[in-house]
């Protein structure tokens, strides 16, 4: 059978210096009664919810949500039809209870990483089919090694229901029931807890649905750009990987394109040099009968009119925007976040995300560090296969996001 942890996992709960990072590394265990406190609850409809660490009570009884927390928790739960202790299965990103001056306090980073092997264990042995991430903790602990750019707070991952593909289920972040505690006891303060219920509600119904797999995209390189004349789909998603952030900018070029002619598939290319050779791909921008898409198509049309000296005709779906008008917090537009969190797809960029910076980020003109990726072994390829994981992305994220816009939202 093939194992739980891929090859990515492996090294991203290693340290730099090749170790493992070790349970007893924290020290945690030492000042605790109850130490590495076990999983707890019947589990009967295979939900794990994930806290933050045990607090006095939890630790005096071996248990964990015994204080207020997790009495709301309990509550909240029971409301919505599940039983916390019977239905769940109950565990926090760190199991040693961590203290200060004799109070109880938040676990630190270093806490949280010392104890995530286990949790990754606990998953791997109970096979959840829905994991609750409540708070900030939790989710450092489930998706933080995993995600290379800024993780931020639990108000950007909070209400996505993740069908994570590495873990096979849905990973559910939501806030801490004691963070909803601190707010309901200020006086007309009640919209984080209608927003909690609401994430609840939203994850708990991902118990009757059938956890999504999704297909390997054909991602084909392609020299000879005829190709494109004969695409017969009408809508395709466009993507350029360029030496920078202006196309009028002297020295700037588009290095290479993907188009994506479906859900799984996609022809990627370097830009050829010359006019002719281009001119499949002149003639499919500048074709009215095929609609397209992109992941803010400001970018590729202005790309495409600066450096090619043809605009893109007939825009019909752009994928940032869409997710602004579908969610307008801080930080879930960019692709790599909508990937993640529509289609459980936690990384595919950080092997290339650091040749997109340059050596002077505060100048918008400057020149990234594609061309030193490009010099490196099979470092093309890798640049070209993830244009053409974003334009096949581009394409599935804008068919969601036209099937909710179209058919739930807008009734009319
Ligand atoms: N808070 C948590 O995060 N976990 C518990 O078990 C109790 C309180």
């Amino acid at each position: 059978m093939e194992s739980f942890f891929t090859k990515k996992q492996t090294e991203s709960k290693t340290r730099p210096d090749g170790k493992l990072y070790s349970c007893t590394a924290c020290g945690l265990y030492k000042n605790c009664t109850n130490p590495r406190m076990k999983p707890f609850g019947n589990f009967k409809k295979k939900i794990l919810n994930i806290g933050e660490a045990p607090g006095e009570m939890e630790d005096r009884n071996g248990k964990p949500w015994q204080g207020k927390a997790g009495k709301l928790l309990q509550r909240t739960y029971k409301n919505l039809g599940i039983d916390l202790f019977d239905d769940c299965l109950n565990i926090n990103a760190v199991r040693c209870r961590p203290v200060e001056n004799e109070e109880n306090r938040a676990p630190s980073n270093f806490e949280i990483d010392c104890c995530r092997m286990a949790i990754l264990q606990i998953i791997e042995e109970y096979k959840p089919k829905l994991v609750i991430l409540l708070g900030n903790a939790a989710v450092f602990s489930v998706i933080g090694h995993r995600w290379k750019k800024d993780l931020s707070s639990i108000s950007k991952w909070r209400g996505w229901t993740i069908p994570d593909q590495d873990f096979h289920t849905w990973l559910c972040p939501t806030f801490h029931p004691s963070f909803i505690e601190r707010s309901t006891t200020t006086p007309g303060i009640i919209v984080e807890e209608t927003i909690w219920v609401q994430d609840l509600k939203r994850a708990f119904q991902k118990l009757k649905e059938t956890f999504p797999v999704y297909e390997e995209p054909e991602i084909e390189i392609v020299e000879d750009l005829s190709v494109l004349g004969a695409i017969t789909s009408n809508e395709i998603a466009i993507d350029y990987e360029t030496t920078g952030i202006k196309p009028q900018a002297p020295g700037h070029k588009i290095i290479c394109c993907s188009i994506a002619t479906n859900e799984n598939h996609a022809y990627v290319f370097m830009l050829p040099q010359t006019n002719r050779e281009r001119l499949p791909l002149i003639d499919l921008l500048a074709n009215p009968k095929i609609g397209k898409i992109a992941q803010n198509m400001k970018y590729e049309d202005t790309w495409s009119l600066v450096r090619l000296r043809q605009r893109v005709v007939n825009w019909i779906w752009d994928t940032m925007l869409a997710s602004h008008i579908l969610d307008n917090r801080p930080g879930v537009t960019g692709l790599k976040f909508q990937v993640y969190v529509q289609f459980g797809i936690v990384d595919y960029s950080s092997e290339v995300d650091s040749f997109f910076s340059s050596d002077d980020n505060k100048n918008a003109n400057s020149i990234n560090k594609i061309s030193t990726l490009l010099e490196k072994p099979g470092g093309k390829e890798k640049l070209m296969k993830y244009c053409g994981y974003d334009a096949i992305y581009e394409l599935r994220l804008s068919k969601r996001q036209r099937g909710i816009i179209f058919e739930h939202i807008l009734p009319f």
